[in-house]
């Protein structure tokens, strides 16, 4: 099972294989800077080669790049879309530089306009990057849990942007677990049931990547808040709605294997958070 965690890019891909390491991961995720900001330093600064030679030497691999937030790819506008689709353009080869072949990105938001414009709007700006000398690699569309004018709340939204996309074979998607369970799918008492909806809509041929998180509210609350795995009420953070059982099939279902699973729970405090446990939980080590 390929399990690890969001880790941080600040001491550059070898940090980032590193910390993942010491949680007992075998892949992880990163942003290739600040989430909020396109603030990005070259990439000679980020020890890439050191970075790859310790994942070959530790069984690290299938790493994802999370693009940053600030690109929305639904705004109307100008100046917003230009930068989002230039800066995707360059996260892209930011992403293979690292080795990576999936970079996840939110859809975006349609904010003053209506859902048709968002679905149309990112799909001509996933045309227009993706008809550049683009590296392989797949732009995973993030299901999300539906707050706002987020576009991407549901199986359907996602596939109306895919069969916009000339280019097709370069998307795929990533599952979070807190996001479809916000956005009202039932993945504790149906997750086959979901999946089945999924490979009938998408196709699970394009499921690249899981995000594995619990969520502090209900199923279909739209709200978007991550919980830690099975966590009760004595977390600091909260108590998780979706609970251990639930993610446990998940990730040990035969029909999601082979998939990089990533958690993006809450750190407990700014020293503290619970990728190991969370790992070592989900692979059977301890509970
Ligand atoms: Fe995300
Ligand atoms: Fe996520
Ligand atoms: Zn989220």
């Amino acid at each position: 099972m390929l399990i690890g965690s969001h880790v941080s890019i600040s001491k550059g891909l070898l940090g980032a294989a590193e910390e993942a390491f010491s949680y007992g991961a075998n892949t992880f995720m990163v942003y290739t800077g600040a989430p909020q900001n396109t603030v990005r330093k070259p990439l000679e600064q980020l020890k890439i080669e050191e970075g790859k030679k310790f994942m070959s030497e530790h069984s690290i691999s299938d790493i994802v790049v999370h693009a940053p937030y600030i690109i929305n790819l639904a705004s109307f506008k100008k100046e917003t879309y230009t930068l989002a689709k230039e800066f995707l353009e360059k996260e892209l080869i930011r992403a293979a530089a690292f080795g990576s072949k999936y970079i996840v990105l939110h859809p975006g938001a349609y904010t003053e306009k209506d859902l048709d414009y968002g679905i149309n709007r990112i799909a001509d700006g996933l045309n227009e990057v993706l008809s550049k000398d683009i590296p392989d690699i797949y732009i995973c569309l993030e299901t999300m849990a539906g707050k706002g004018t987020e576009v991407g709340r549901s199986f359907e939204e996602l596939q109306r942007i895919i069969e916009k996309v000339d280019k097709a074979n370069h998307i795929g998607i990533c599952f979070d677990t807190c996001h479809t369970h916000d956005s009202g799918y039932d993945i504790i008492n149906d997750f086959d049931g979901v999946l089945k909806s999924f490979d009938e809509i998408i196709g699970l041929e394009r499921l690249k990547v899981f995000h594995i998180n619990g969520s502090l509210n209900k199923c279909g609350a739209h709200k978007d808040r991550h919980a830690n795995i099975g966590a009760d009420e004595t977390n600091p953070k909260g108590a998780d709605n979706i609970g251990f059982e639930a993610i446990n099939r998940i990730v040990h279902h035969p029909k999601t294997q082979g998939r990089p699973f990533i958690l993006e729970t809450p750190w407990i405090s700014k020293t503290e958070n619970l990728y190991k446990q969370e790992i070592a939980m989900l692979r059977g080590e301890e509970k």
